[in-house]
């Protein structure tokens, strides 16, 4: 039995007045994706729990079956897993923004200006990175460069419970009263800090302002957390697997669970990304894995973006491209089962993530869903799933028991 689970993220949505109370998953021309919903079973599933952040990390560990409450523990290690930093037991990782941060005329209030520091160069990231090792970095303290504004500090024999803001959410506000809190406030503040001084002289600001560029003038530290300590996927579930994302955090999950990561030439995590590459590599993987884990960001961009024609194309193009081709190229390895879902709804109204339940759909060849519950009687595709009478209603890390073991059968 060969298994694929499709994400469209942030797919799912909210009914809109532009769109005459449709959701863009009900607007848009989707037949792949209802046929999988109207034939097989589905049901609405909690991929982001209360007390954790609404992060898409968050919800595709759920997704793979692995209870985010007992084994999440930030948002950095993953992109650390990702980028090839070896994380060991005790050490935390930070996510390090390079960040504008705006003055007022005396300084006495400062404003988060840009969270990405006019989305800086890698080059110029990696000289600021490099310095900032040699005047704040220590046996304990490491920054690691990564793309462009995103780049990571490792803290060995760390302390990971201080309570950090993303910068994101912070646009235009005063950083006062978002700085670090918490046990440990005073270290990371001062390293916050400490990287101002160093930044703001530095030659590539200098150039930076110049040019009439925003200057990456200070660090912002957030999305700690430890090695994430998963139990190998194919332990829990009997099954080699492999993943096909284009996104860091997808692929520092797949790393961290012991999937392969199956890297597509053109994936770009956006509306232009080579959707039908996507497809045809997971169909390729199936040669040596029971399972991929196919992980398309476009949707998820669009909803932040507040395009509804963006996300409906998104969508249309994720149907045709990556489900259907899926769909077409499946029987040829035999008997199968796909699950498809988004990982959370990344509502248009709201432009951000929300703890919204979502519709999933499994679909099995010869009618085998691997699910003892009856069929919700689906007509399509969309979140109306969730309100169905009699629906699969789950917590999503239990669908991978339901989906590849029929364990209730
Ligand atoms: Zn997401």
């Amino acid at each position: 039995m060969k298994y694929v689970i499709l994400i469209g993220d942030g797919m799912a949505d909210r009914p809109l007045a532009q769109l005459g109370g449709k959701t863009p998953l009900q607007a848009a021309f989707t037949p792949n994706m209802d046929k999988i919903a109207r034939e097989g079973v589905a049901g609405a599933a909690r991929t982001l729990p209360e007390g954790l952040p609404n992060g898409s990390d968050v919800a595709n560990l759920s997704i793979l079956g692995y209870d985010p409450a007992k084994y999440y523990t930030g948002r950095a290690p993953l992109e650390a897993a990702s980028m090839g930093i070896p994380l060991k037991t005790g050490d935390v990782a930070f996510r390090c923004n390079f960040v504008t941060l705006r003055y007022n005329k005396d300084r006495t209030k400062i404003y988060m200006e840009d969270h990405s520091a006019g989305q800086i160069s890698a080059e110029e990231g990696r000289l600021l990175i490099k310095d900032l090792n040699r005047e704040l970095g220590n046996d304990a303290l490491k920054f690691y460069p990564g793309v462009s504004y995103r780049n990571l500090l490792l803290w060995s024999g760390g302390d990971a419970s201080v309570d950090c803001t993303p910068p994101h959410d912070i646009l235009g506000k005063e950083i006062a009263h978002y700085l670090p809190q918490g046990a440990k406030e005073d270290f990371v503040r001062r390293l916050m800090l400490a990287s101002v001084d160093i930044l703001e002289r530095h030659p590539v600001n200098k150039k930076r302002i110049a040019e009439g560029k925003r200057p990456a003038n200070s660090i912002w530290l957030w999305g700690q957390g430890g090695k994430p300590e998963l139990p190998p996927f194919s332990k829990l579930y009997g099954l080699k697997g492999a993943m096909v994302s284009a996104v860091d955090l997808a692929k520092g999950l797949a790393i961290s669970a012991g999937l392969k990561v199956i890297d597509v030439p053109g994936a770009t995590g956006w509306l232009d990304t080579n959707y039908a590459g996507k497809a045809e590599y997971a169909l390729q993987a199936l040669e040596e894995s029971d399972l991929v884990y196919i992980h398309v960001e476009a949707p998820d961009e669009a909803g932040h973006e507040g395009s509804i024609e963006h996300k409906i194309k998104a969508i249309e193009d994720f149907d045709a491209l990556v489900v259907g081709t899926v769909m077409r190229g499946l029987p040829e390895w035999g008997s199968f089962r796909v699950l498809l879902m988004p990982d959370h709804a990344t509502p248009i109204e709201i432009r951000t993530h929300a703890k919204d339940p979502v519709p999933f759909a499994v679909y099995g060849s010869g009618g085998n869903h691997g699910w003892g519950a009856p069929p919700a009687l689906a007509a399509g595709y969309d979140e109306s799933i969730t309100k169905l009478e009699g629906a699969l209603r789950i917590d999503a890390h239990r669908i991978m028991e339901h989906f590849v073991e029929g364990r209730f059968e």
